[in-house]
């Protein structure tokens, strides 16, 4: 990941992609007390039925309000923290704060299912699925209306010990979902024995489905795929009316997306539901 291919045997250092660049020790080294400090906002991106429109729920997305470089998104510090393990008190805290508003959305009337991604690190940690249980008794929350993203790359890295964690946390009665779906070299085999709901298509295939053919057909196998293994399929980044109709009239269920709403801030997306 230091270098950027440019072909046969040529590569370029990239500090941007070099994870152990000397930025980004720093960063990494300022995260732990970031956690504690409370500067991980929580912004919420809504999740519409594709059929009607109907909100269903919020992804929760993290940003770190950092106190010199300004609203960090997570492109620049998720990728770090999940070299070390102050992954899992972050994820953690997303986790606490978007049950908190979930509650406080419920108690306003409005019931929304939350959707919180977990990492790979954290999925291969034992002591995960009792956290995520403490943390939803804490809340009072029902465990129905929590959805855990897990990457396709996290469910391979180490398939049993994964296998494992996702029963766990099956049992409990969240809902599983595979985020990023095609982006990732899971075998199909390997996923039809995981107790999974949902899989979310990548943006990357739905952004530009209307203009590459080749994005279209993917999409389109993916949503017959999720049927045909009775999960649902969710589409994330529609940018437009015409991807969303187009996703619509290709049966697939749910989405997300800028032409829907970006991510908001707890007291936006509170404004936005009441809209
Ligand atoms: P993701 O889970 O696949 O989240 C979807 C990303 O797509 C979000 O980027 C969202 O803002 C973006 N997006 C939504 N609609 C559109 C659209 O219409 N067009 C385009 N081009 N993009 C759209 P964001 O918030 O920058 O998050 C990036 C990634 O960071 C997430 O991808 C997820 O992998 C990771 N991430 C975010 N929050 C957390 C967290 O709390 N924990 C962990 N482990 N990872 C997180
Ligand atoms: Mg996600
Ligand atoms: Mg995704
Ligand atoms: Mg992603």
């Amino acid at each position: 990941y230091s270098a950027k291919r440019l072909g046969a045997g040529f590569a370029v250092y990239d500090q941007e992609q070099d994870p152990y660049s000397t930025e980004r020790l720093a960063l990494l080294s300022e995260l732990n007390s970031a956690v504690r400090r409370n500067e991980l906002v929580v912004h919420y991106q809504p999740r519409v039925r594709l059929a009607d429109g109907a909100l269903v729920g919020f992804e929760a997305l993290v940003r770190w309000e950092h106190p010199r470089l300004g609203l960090l998104p997570p492109g620049r510090f998720i990728p770090l923290a999940e070299l070390s393990d102050v992954i899992r008190p972050l994820t953690l805290c997303v986790l606490g704060q978007a049950l908190a508003q979930q509650r406080v959305w419920a108690s306003k009337g409005t019931p929304v299912r939350m959707s919180v991604n977990l990492s790979a690190r954290h999925l291969l940690d034992d002591a995960c699925p009792e956290q995520v249980e403490r943390l939803l008794k804490t809340h009072g929350a029902d465990p129905k209306m929590l959805e855990l993203e897990i990457t396709e790359s996290a469910l391979i890295a180490d398939p049993e010990r994964a296998n494992a964690t996702v029963a766990r946390l099956r049992a409990l009665g969240v809902q599983l979902a595979v985020d990023d779906f095609g982006t990732g070299y899971s075998s199909l085999s390997h996923l039809k024995r995981l107790p999974l709901h949902a899989l979310k298509i990548d943006v990357s295939f739905v952004s530009h489905m209307l203009t590459r053919r080749e994005d279209r057909v993917i999409v389109e196998s993916t949503i017959a795929l999720a049927h045909n293994l009775g999960l649902s399929v969710v589409a994330e980044g529609i940018e437009d009316e015409a991807t969303l109709a187009a996703l619509r009239a290709s049966g697939c269920d749910e989405g997300q997306g800028f032409h829907v709403a970006r991510p908001m801030d707890a007291e936006a997306a509170t404004r936005w539901i009441a809209k």
